[in-house]
């Protein structure tokens, strides 16, 4: 040891300056400093003179310390490793240090060298180790979810308080090499304990696996449970665990489940009413409406206006069920429209005409048709007659004697067509209130028949066709009802023909033979007396579906007109038998049928109808519905 009053430049002396170690050689006698290396004098904050000759027990300073130069001095000398202790420096901190102590023999004399580190570092990194392994806890006690860490061996290593929270377990149970009896207690929980035992087993042995599971237990809960493996610079370590309570959140799903099915319940069940309804309704309709279409054509001529006063009111009434049904499809999501270019002035007109008896009946004045070039929109031809029909009409209802009702036409990119009228007019209050299902406004509504649904209606149907409907209208003064639809630049088709019932032209070869299956005996009727202007079509008719079999086959007829809902069989079985028969198998069939519901229709065309004619049926339709299929199945 090289005194610090004296360096030297030998390799000794070199090694002693680069030392990070305080190495002090001390007198075993007098207990002093004979010697010290550089850094010893840095880290204690001494000048090497004043290192030099101190006691050492002015520099050690821990309770310790002072024991082990007290045993020194009383000649116990003893060698120590590794032991703590503290340095008293210069500035009055106290340094800490791990030192060791060994005796040695320099110039005769015993003397003990002390080598110490300073322990400042390492304790700064073991503080800081600490605080993150607080962290880390906190971290894992702040999850909100139950946590649970397994080795390999499947030995619990770790968990939080939310597991034990979540499995009911108490501190007792808790306790290190409880292990089994944890898992028995969170097991037993289980409605299904024994494969809860297995799937455990299971992730156990897939180490590199990640699992979802969720648990149903028996108290009712229902816990979801992820797992991955725990790995360490890429080895596996073991398994953790996370547990979450769903429960709150499946007991939601499942009544919003519930609520759903209840809901699509309600709506089936709305949907077979309405189906239900239609089809009560359509078949009386049908002898109604083509008994008076028929009797039209063959009455006198003084009894051909209440025939057409039986029709009339019989359409009237169709209308209706058809409102009302289309209402209560639209709003179920279940209208179809068919969109083509439409002329909108040219339609104005139609429906000013179809009007014209009721404006005189109310004394309004309707103005003829807006003139000019045509309008062509892109609309559903038939609905849109519907909402101008509900617009003009009610421009007449809600009028005054001498009042006036015309259609202005504006065109544009889109198109309106705007109603006005002279009428009553609507307060700025109860404007407010149009347009809404059953909303009716005004004083005068109790006197004049309405159901209030039109606007409503009108405005869907608009909308479904990229449409709009609005009003603008002064209370004493009249309105002003629009409606705008896209404008169809490209259109200008030709006009259709309207179909009538050409009883001149034959229908079919002579002696074809066409076979009616229908129970009810007003619609059999109407058929036979409609095909009668066809000499040249031989009609069958039979009242069930067994008999209409038997007919089918003894007369093997060109088309069968089929009513769906007969008393011994439905339409489909019908016609499956007829397909499975290879006598009848190839007879194109037609469904006659009051089921308007187009998902009926649908369900027909699907199991292999050739056709499908709705009650009440119009004789000019039924007519050229058999002509077609006909002339198709003599083209093939
Ligand atoms: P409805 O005419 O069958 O009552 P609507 O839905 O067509 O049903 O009309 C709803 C309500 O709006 C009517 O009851 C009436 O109060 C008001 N209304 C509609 N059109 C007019 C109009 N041109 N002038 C005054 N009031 C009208």
């Amino acid at each position: 040891m090289t005194a610090l009053q004296a360096p030297g430049n030998s390799p000794a002396d070199e090694l002693l300056s680069a030392s990070r170690e305080i190495l002090l050689l001390v007198d075993r006698e007098s207990l002093t400093v004979r010697a010290a290396n550089p850094y010893a004098a840095r880290v204690l904050g001494l000048t090497p003179d004043e290192l030099i000759g101190r006691d050492i027990t002015e520099l050690e300073c821990s309770l310790q310390d002072v024991f082990y130069w007290n045993s020194v001095g009383l000649g116990q000398v003893e060698e120590i490793e590794n032991v703590d202790g503290l340095y008293a420096r210069a500035d009055g901190e106290a340094l800490p240090v791990r030192k060791s102590i060994s005796r040695a023999v320099v110039d005769g004399r015993d003397h003990l060298i002390i080598r110490a580190r300073d322990q400042r570092p390492a304790q700064a990194v073991e503080q800081e180790l600490e605080r993150t392994t607080s962290l880390l806890r906190a971290t894992l006690e702040s999850t909100a979810e139950g946590i649970l860490v397994i080795d390999l061996s499947g030995r619990i290593v770790n968990f939080n308080h939310r597991f034990a929270e979540l499995w009911g377990l108490h501190s007792a149970s808790l306790e290190r090499g409880r292990d089994r009896a944890i898992f028995r207690h969170a097991l037993r929980q289980l409605t299904h304990p024994s494969a809860g035992m297995r799937r455990l087993r299971e992730l156990l042995a897939a180490r590199d696996d990640e699992s979802f599971d969720t648990f149903e237990l028996k108290d009712g809960r229902a816990v979801e449970c992820r797992s991955r493996p725990q790995t360490l610079a890429s080895e596996v370590l073991g398994r953790v665990f996370s547990f979450n309570d769903v429960s709150k959140r499946i007991r939601q799903a499942r009544e919003l489940a519930a609520a759903r099915d209840a809901a699509l319940a309600a709506s089936r069940a709305k949907t077979d009413f309405l189906s239900q309804m239609s089809h009560e309704l359509r078949t009386p309709l049908n002898a109604i409406l083509g008994f008076s279409e028929l009797l039209a054509d063959e009455v006198s001529d003084a009894s051909r206006e209440p025939v057409e006063a039986i029709r009339k009111a019989g359409r009237h009434l169709l209308d209706l069920i058809n409102d009302l049904l289309d209402m209560a499809r639209i709003e179920a999501g279940k209208i179809e429209l068919c969109i083509e270019a439409v002329d909108l002035a040219a339609l104005a007109g139609e429906c000013i005409e179809l009007l014209r008896p009721l404006a005189e009946r109310h004394g309004v004045n309707l103005a003829p048709a807006p003139g000019g070039e045509p309008a062509w929109v892109q609309a559903d031809r038939l609905r849109l007659k519907q909402m101008l029909i509900n617009l003009i009409s009610n421009g007449i209802k809600y009028n005054r004697p001498q009042g006036r009702v015309w259609i202005e036409i504006e065109r544009g990119r889109r198109i309106r067509a705007c109603v006005c009228d002279t009428g009553v007019g609507i307060t700025e209050a109860d404007q407010a209130a149009l347009f809404q299902t059953f909303s009716r406004v005004g004083e005068h509504r109790r006197k004049i028949e309405g159901t209030g649904i039109g606007l409503a209606f009108t405005r869907k149907l608009a909308r479904l066709m990229s449409g709009e409907v609005g009003m603008l209208s002064h209370a004493g003064e009249g309105s002003r009802f629009w409606i705008e639809l896209p404008a169809d630049a490209a259109a200008a088709p030709a006009p259709k023909a309207e179909s009538k019932v050409q009883a001149s032209a034959p229908l079919c070869p002579p002696g074809t033979r066409l076979l009616y299956i229908e129970d009810d005996r007003f619609s059999r009727l109407l058929i036979e007396r409609l095909f009668a202007r066809f000499p040249e079509a031989d009609l069958k008719t039979a009242e069930n579906g067994a008999e209409g079999l038997r007919r089918a086959r003894e007369h093997r007829p060109a088309l069968i007109l089929c009513d769906m809902n007969l008393g011994d069989m439905v339409g489909s079985e019908i016609l499956a038998a007829l397909r499975a028969d290879p006598e009848t198998a190839a007879i194109p069939v037609l469904a006659l049928s009051a089921n308007a519901m187009p998902e009926e229709i649908e369900a027909a065309m699907a199991a292999g109808f050739d056709g499908y004619l709705t009650k009440p049926v119009q004789a000019s339709a039924v007519v050229e519905a058999v002509r077609q299929t006909l002339a198709h199945v003599k083209a093939i």
